[in-house]
């Protein structure tokens, strides 16, 4: 994607902030970045950014209808997300491994046990027996760790606010290091005990918090990964609020090309390639297939990250 931008002209600046989006005339017409760095948009500004942040930051509040900012105080994010990286010595010990090598694997008892985990969630309550999306990297893309050996992550989601804990009540929410790592062990045990041996394997574990997440990507707020909801409340025409619907924003040549935007979250560059939209190094990208096998270790299929 880089290469194809910068073979059309383009220039990739990295590292600067994006505080403010001008607008002239009802028009955008220039960003500026915390560095000071002033950028004017010819002919459209994509704002690969959360909606509320689009519109309750880096718009002036005068740029903003009162009926967005009004309806945008119902938005509502999807829950947080806590991110576990293992370094091990060797391949996952699964018992029952799937019959191909798999790069992507859900954990789940069975779907009924997923179902719970996720009502946990969405009631405000830290699951007790969480339900894992892993990445089996080295199986995936062999030049991921040396060989013989696996890199592994997984992660799972925690309200965005939470009540209470459904398991030993250890965790509290704030995630400050204790929280993670008594988390973290709670979702390794999920996977200890579907590959006996896992915890003997670990060379190194890294865990990250919501707040870690967020801090890494101003997008990922509260470690959510969605850009928002993906409950139907939220999707089609009423991403991200009803009466937007689409990329466009009631600024004229400003568009909202994040997850916030329909079709929403993944990795395919959709969102804000809406026929309306200008084509543009963004909007352009080709949509990116995800073909690693999606499998569970125990029950049917389950729908793909
Ligand atoms: C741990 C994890 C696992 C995931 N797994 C999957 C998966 O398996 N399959 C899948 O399809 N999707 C997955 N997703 C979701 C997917 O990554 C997101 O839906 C997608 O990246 C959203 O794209 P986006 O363009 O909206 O935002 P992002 O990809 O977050 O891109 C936004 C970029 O803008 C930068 N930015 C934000 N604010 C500013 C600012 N003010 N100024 C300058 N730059 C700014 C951010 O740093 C970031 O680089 C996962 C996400 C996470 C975190």
């Amino acid at each position: 994607m880089a290469r194809r931008l910068r073979s059309r002209g383009g220039t990739i600046v990295t590292g600067d902030r994006v505080d403010r989006i001008e607008v002239d005339e009802g028009r955008a017409h220039v960003v500026r970045t915390t560095s000071g760095q002033r950028f004017e948009g010819r002919r459209a500004v994509l704002a690969d950014v959360v909606a509320p942040t689009l519109y309750e930051r880096l718009l002036d509040p005068a740029d903003v209808p009162d009926r967005v900012r009004d309806r945008l105080k119902a938005f509502q994010l999807d829950p947080g997300t806590v991110k576990v990286d293992w370094a091990l010595r060797a391949p996952v010990p699964w018992q029952t491994p799937p019959p191909e090598p798999a790069g992507t694997v859900h954990v789940a008892d069975s779907r009924e046990q997923m179902s719970v985990a996720l009502q946990q969630v969405h009631a405000g309550q830290l699951p007790a027996e969480p339900f894992l999306l892993c990445g089996q990297m080295t199986v995936a893309d062999p030049g991921r760790s040396p060989a013989g050996t696996e890199s592994m992550w997984a992660y799972t989601h925690v309200p965005q606010h939470q009540t209470g804990d459904a398991g030993d009540g250890s965790v509290t929410g704030e995630w400050g290091y204790d929280d993670k790592e008594r988390f973290a062990d709670r979702m390794q045990a999920r996977l200890e005990k579907l590959a006996p041996g896992f915890g003997d394997r670990i060379v190194a574990r890294r865990v990250l918090g919501p707040r870690d997440l967020e801090a890494r990507d101003a997008n990922l707020l509260g470690g959510a990964i969605n850009g928002g909801t993906s409950q139907l409340s939220q999707q089609l025409i009423f991403r991200p609020i009803p009466g937007l619907g689409r990329a466009e924003t009631p600024v004229r040549g400003l568009y909202l090309s994040s997850a916030s935007a329909h079709p929403g979250a993944a990795c395919t560059a959709r969102p804000g390639s809406t026929p309306h939209a200008p084509p543009s190094p963004t909007t352009g990208c080709a949509a990116v297939p995800c073909d690693a096998p999606c499998v569970s270790t125990r029950g049917g299929a389950a729908p793909p990250g």
